[in-house]
């Protein structure tokens, strides 16, 4: 899987790329994670990503045509008429909180359908609203507001890639997480010590009957509302 994100804070992604098992990932080049800074793709001598919004109101707004620029310059999708990704199965996600909401669902099928996904991350008031005709679809991180995209991308990336094969060292541990069922939460996992501060771990647990352990999760899995 290829992740192309285009931000205005590149930075922002130095430790988040350079860490724990997303590094370990693109070490093994099961991944690849790209950050673009957006004013590579402006034309003026300022760099200008911002304009004012048509018609008055507060704050700015991303200017489209270093969006779109910085859209061809990475995406197949014949909407989009971009070189770079011959053959790839791209899609063009354009982070807002109005966006559909993100689950684990959509992150298992982005991580099965497609091999490139290019995240457009926000800052401001948002884009101007003509970017719409160049993106696959938006996607929110949750029902708030973020000062810009870039956390949403992190997210998107890292529940994704989680399930790419070799990524994650025990694949097991992906079927019984969480959401890995469309209701079903994880149960409840301990570790030592065996009593802490007068808190007990069920005495199942420590049986090694891995029978009885099995339907002791069982039944304290929790379902998700
Ligand atoms: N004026 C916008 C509105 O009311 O919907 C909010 C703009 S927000 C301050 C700036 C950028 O942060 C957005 O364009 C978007 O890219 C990103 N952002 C904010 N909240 C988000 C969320 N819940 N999910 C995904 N992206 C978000």
């Amino acid at each position: 899987m290829r992740y192309d994100i285009i931000t205005i804070f590149p930075s922002f992604f130095d430790s988040f790329k350079n860490e724990s098992l997303l590094k370990k990932a693109q070490d093994k080049k099961l991944i690849r994670i790209n950050v673009h800074n957006l004013r590579d793709w402006t034309a003026d001598k300022h760099k200008t990503v911002d304009d004012k919004p048509y018609g008055g109101g507060a704050g700015m707004l991303l200017k489209i045509e270093p969006l779109v620029k910085a859209i061809r310059a990475f995406c197949k999708s014949p909407a989009h008429k971009a070189s770079a990704t011959k053959g790839k199965k791209s899609r063009v996600i354009l982070l807002t909180p109005s966006g559909k909401q993100f689950t684990q669902k959509k992150a298992v099928q982005f991580a099965k359908k497609y091999d490139q996904l290019i995240f457009i991350c926000g800052r401001y008031e948002g884009f101007d609203a003509r970017i719409k005709k160049y993106i696959d679809e938006e996607v929110s991180l949750g029902p708030y507001v973020l000062n810009g995209g870039e956390v949403a991308a992190m997210a998107i990336v890292e529940a994704t890639a989680r399930l790419l094969r070799g990524v994650i060292g025990n694949v097991k541990s992906l079927k019984e997480e969480s959401y890995a069922t469309e209701k079903n939460l994880e149960y409840p996992q301990y570790t030592r010590p065996e009593i802490f501060e007068g808190h007990k771990v069920s005495s199942v647990l420590l049986t090694g009957d891995h029978k009885k352990i099995a339907e002791w999760r069982k039944k304290h899995v929790k379902k998700s509302k």
